[in-house]
């Protein structure tokens, strides 16, 4: 057990008791996660089998990477435990036991939008003004009713919330809740929030299905529990019971979903229900430098509400922490872009050591276009997920449907799509007599000579044949060919094939990738269950935090995804009142906390070195509007900052008083930090004036160029437009060589 040499007595100490309820609240990057991990190796080693063993982690990502670990520790076994998220777990602890509760074992997740159309369905039939009952608030009060564990008999008759209701103005709540969760039901669908709302439900009524579980369940593990809400906490208290041996990780100055409904509640109710609990208490920093970790602590330390710790490190102090102010958002992407570049070449670094945190998902549109200038690679965590996109929704919508033909959400998307003769009215009257007979509109199209005649039932039964004919394969054909088939005969491919825009070729090679993503799924050898029941599941629990991270690619997301990760840089921009903190979240000192922390976990992420940047003016709301510097800026002790320009230390002096910061005209439109940017290139290459990239769009035939790689040479032509547009390129050096322009850095010399 050599591996237990990397961890401090503390860790050490934690690792190794085991029986027992455990709680372990500290700092970030003090090695939490890497406690977890190294227990459940240690359990392992001890002879405990991985299925009595599980480990609830806030996202696929994280529970993949922790199953990694342990499998270099004791081998493959480690598949074989329970580990993912509350959702992943729950809901195949759902595909077994659904039944129990009236559901068929391959019920579809509805997702946001599946759930936003339910409700927009039923506001049309109750004859509901969706101005007023806007979907996005009803899901959310529905939401938090099932975060809560409360049914929709249970809201019904409480009077707390109808009295609420009624002051909004939404009297109609309760009636939609009940009839949300009547057709979710009648769809054998099951959203998000049903997947820990029945968990539990299952578990009250089923105390035999709960004592099955408690006996699998001997150690019970929590990751990042500061941010778990009653539900899951009230669950996992259950499966836990039998044994207690229990463990929570987590840092209360790291909680940042207090408005989905988590609770730091839950670790105050942990120390009240386990009252012979172990604490252990880890107070080193392994993460980060000095400066930083100094810099973190000064920042939380403006907040009343915390339990107390002591982070400290024996890291190096590490460079200061760069205050970086611009003109624009553009100037500040430019800035990033150029910092990375800079970086890259000067410590050698690859794109994947760094992360750009922003606070809202909009923020990331310049600094796309900034790296894309430079020819810097970059994914997005959690912006539309690859599942979200129309094409593989369709696509998906087939395959849910002919697993699961009451799946009323996916039957809208598909009957008439690519088109096939069905009109809107006739969809719409197979729907009203479906939800009158209290059946499923598969039922209706099974029998539609009962509901219509003439070319519309024709054309339904064309479809109902179409759909049995693909049920068919799917009991004697693997989840691949079931997909490939379906999307040749549905007529999808061709749909997508046939459009030859720009964006028809993109999502045709979209449907392409779905395609493969399943043909992957069917040849690991990891995957007990390669049924396509399976895999939806799977794409239905991928939220839009899991991409595709095989490549090196700078990483740019909201700091909320950006929980428990590390980086060596970290860029956090948009630091600016009303962004950062978030103007929604400033009405009360508990908002202003949350922000707070939110401003911790960005601050924590980095390893090595941290830059905050804000601009001067800013393009949001469809207009350029006046920005001031960040409170939070002002809220890091001095000693640990560079700033860069005399303007932005007289801002920050101005933001610690709070008094008003009046902007000046701004002339240079380029990024404005005084600090010199200029960086020697690589060896070889003879460096331009500026290592700014030209826009693509500039670029002529004959023209000379500089490519950072292979440097100077002359275009020789440019073909096609748009993001696609290539330049053949004869380099003086290299030769010959075909270039994407979005991505080339080239530069006109
Ligand atoms: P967060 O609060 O951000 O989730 P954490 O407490 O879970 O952080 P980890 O991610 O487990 O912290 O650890 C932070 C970093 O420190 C990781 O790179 C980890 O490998 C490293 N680390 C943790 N403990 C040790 C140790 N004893 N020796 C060396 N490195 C360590
Ligand atoms: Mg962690």
């Amino acid at each position: 057990m050599e591996y237990l040499e990397g961890l401090n007595p503390p860790q050490r100490e934690a690792v190794e008791y085991n029986e027992g309820p455990m709680m372990i609240i500290a700092g970030a990057g003090s090695g939490k996660t890497r406690v977890l991990t190294y227990k459940i190796a240690y359990l392992m080693d001890k002879g405990t089998e991985p299925f009595n063993i599980l480990a609830l982690t806030f996202t696929n990502k994280a529970a993949r990477e922790m199953r990694e670990r342990i499998e270099e520790v004791v081998g493959s076994e480690a598949k074989n435990l329970w580990m993912g998220t509350f959702h992943s777990i729950f809901a195949r602890i759902l595909r077994y036991e659904g039944e129990k509760l009236g559901y068929q074992s391959n019920f579809t997740i509805y997702d946001t939008e599946d759930a936003k159309s339910v409700i927009k369905g039923i506001l049309k039939d109750m004859g509901l003004d969706d101005k007023l009952y806007k979907p996005n608030t009803v899901l959310g009060r529905i939401s938090s009713a099932k975060n809560n564990l409360i049914s929709w008999r249970a809201y019904e008759n409480n009077n707390d919330l109808r009295i609420e209701d009624e002051a909004s103005g939404r009297p109609k709540i309760a009636e939609i809740y009940k009839e949300y969760a009547v057709r979710c039901f009648k769809a054998n669908a099951m959203d998000f929030d049903d997947l820990l709302f029945n968990t539990n439900v299952l578990f009250q009524k089923h105390v035999d299905v709960l004592n099955k579980y408690q006996n699998i369940f001997r150690y019970v593990m929590i990751d990042e529990f500061q941010d778990t809400n009653i539900s899951q906490y009230v669950i996992t208290r259950k499966l836990a019971a039998r044994y207690q041996n229990i463990c929570i990780v987590g840092d209360d100055a790291q909680s940042i979903y207090a408005f989905r409904g988590a609770n730091i509640q839950n670790i105050l109710n942990f120390e009240r229900d386990y009252p012979d609990l172990r604490v252990i208490k880890l107070e080193q920093n392994y993460r980060s430098s000095e400066n930083i970790v100094e810099a973190a602590n000064s920042v939380i330390r403006h907040n009343t509400q915390q339990l107390p710790k002591n982070v400290w490190t024996n890291n190096d102090p590490g460079a200061l922490i760069e205050i970086v102010k611009t003109a624009t958002d553009a100037d500040e992407a430019k800035f990033v872009a150029n910092s990375i570049f800079e970086e890259k070449v000067q410590h050698g670094l690859q794109n994947e050591d760094f992360a750009i945190l922003y606070r809202t998902n909009s923020q990331s549109r310049a600094i796309e276009e900034a790296l894309r200038r430079m020819g810097i690679k970059y994914k997005i965590v959690g912006g539309l997920s690859f599942y979200a996109r129309k094409e593989i929704k369709d696509m998906v919508s087939y395959l849910r449907f002919v697993t699961n033909p009451a799946d009323e959400e996916a039957f809208k998307r598909i009957i008439n799509y690519p088109k096939r003769g069905i009109g809107l009215t006739t969809v719409n009257k197979l729907l009203v007599s479906a939800h009158e007979k209290k059946i499923t509109p598969w039922e209706v199209a099974c029998n539609i000579r009962h509901f219509m005649g003439g070319r519309a039932a024709t054309s339904i039964e064309n479809f109902r044949d179409m759909i049995r004919a693909f049920q068919i394969t799917l009991e004697q054909k693997d989840a691949f060919e079931v997909a490939s088939m379906i999307a040749k005969n549905s007529g999808l491919l061709r749909e997508l094939y046939e459009d030859k825009t720009v964006e028809g070729k993109v999502r045709y090679e979209n449907l392409q990738e779905l395609l493969n993503a399943i043909k992957a799924f069917v040849e690991d050898p990891e995957k007990e269950d390669k049924s396509l029941d399976a895999f939806l599941q799977e794409v239905a629990l991928i939220t839009s935090a899991e991409q595709n991270d095989s490549d090196d690619a700078v990483t740019l997301m909201t700091i909320h995804m950006s929980k428990g990760l590390e980086y060596q840089n970290v860029y956090i921009v948009g630091m600016e009142e009303n962004l950062f903190p978030s103007q929604m979240m400033m009405e009360s000192r508990a908002d202003l906390e949350e922000e707070r922390r939110l401003y911790y976990v960005a601050i924590t992420r980095a390893k090595q070195k941290l830059h905050l940047s804000f601009a001067l003016q800013r393009y949001r709301f469809g207009k350029q509007i006046i920005c001031e510097p960040s409170r939070f800026l002002g809220e890091i002790d001095r000693k640990f900052l560079n700033i860069h320009s005399g303007v932005a230390a007289g801002v920050l002096e101005a933001r610690r008083d709070f008094s008003h910061f009046s902007t000046e005209p701004i002339r240079n439109n380029l990024t404005v930090n005084t600090r010199k940017t200029h960086t020697p290139p690589p060896k070889g290459v003879k460096a331009p004036a500026s290592f700014q990239p030209s826009p693509a769009e500039e670029l002529r035939e004959g023209q000379r160029v500089m490519h950072l790689k292979f440097g100077e040479g002359i275009i020789l032509n440019i073909q096609a437009s748009g993001s696609d547009r290539r330049a053949k390129v004869n380099f003086d050096k290299h030769g010959e060589k075909n270039l994407i322009l979005t991505f080339a850095k080239l530069m006109i010399i």
